[in-house]
């Protein structure tokens, strides 16, 4: 799986090396370019900007960049299907069920904005482009300053789902948002079996699987239905 990253800022993307993505890089299961956009900007102060259309606070950044910079990415690739990621606060909401449709992509490119966002004819242009699917993603109902750390959370909830990232496949299948109905995982807990006069549920330390099992359902429920009374459980 091969992602091409784009933003003005590479540096954010350094974590990228560390822990299941940069082992999953050493694996050879993904493949990941970092591009910076100003590279595609002209004049002394490499400028990205411009004011905005019709007035109003903030820059706008400029689509001539964007189109070079993208432009570039999918002639250095031979996907069959490219997935244009634009991280927008305006887009589809980032859920587990999307992580697992992104993870049968071959290729993803993430636009990383700044400022005002990116100028909507990056997303109406590359929506009438062969071979390429335009993605407006949101990773929640909040504004970050940039489309970075949106790109990390995307990255991270999909390159764990690749067979091989996680040493056992069987954790992805009991976690939360994967479970039926959106439910999410019990507490979990680990030795010692008593931490500052916490003790242990004693179930857990009976042995007996089938109460473990019944015991676990019933504390998954109980979250599940806290978290949202209406729609869950
Ligand atoms: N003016 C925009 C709006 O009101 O929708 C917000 C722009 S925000 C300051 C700058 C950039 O951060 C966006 O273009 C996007 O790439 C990124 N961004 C901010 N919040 C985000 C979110 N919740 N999900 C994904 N990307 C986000």
């Amino acid at each position: 799986m091969k992602f091409d990253l784009i933003s003005i800022f590479p540096e954010y993307f350094s974590p990228l090396k560390l822990s299941l993505i940069g082992k999953a890089q050493e694996k050879n299961l993904v493949s990941i370019a970092i591009h910076d956009l100003r590279d595609q900007a002209d004049g002394v102060h490499k400028s990205v900007d411009d004011t905005p259309y019709g007035g109003g606070a903030g820059m706008v950044m400029s689509p001539v960049p964007w189109g070079e910079a993208i432009d570039q990415v999918l002639l250095g690739s031979s996907a069959a299907i490219h997935d244009l990621i634009i991280l927008t606060p305006a887009g589809q909401k980032l859920t587990q069920s999307l992580a697992q449709e992104l993870v049968e992509c071959e290729h993803l490119i993430f636009a990383c904005g700044r400022y005002e966002g990116i100028d909507h004819r990056v997303t109406r242009y590359y929506q009438t482009v062969p071979h390429v699917r335009v993605r407006e993603i949101s990773i929640g109902d909040y504004v970050l300053g940039g489309g970075e750390v949106a790109t990390l959370v995307i990255m991270e909830a999909i390159i764990r789902l690749i067979p091989g990232v996680v040493g056992n496949p069987q954790s992805l299948v009991e976690e939360s948002h994967s479970l039926p109905e959106d439910a999410v995982e019990y507490p979990n807990y680990t030795k010692p079996a008593v931490w500052r006069g916490l003790d242990v549920p004693e179930v857990l330390l009976s042995g007996n699987h089938a109460l473990i099992k019944a015991w676990r359902n019933d504390q998954a429920l109980e979250r599940t239905q806290k978290l949202n009374p209406q729609t869950r459980g």
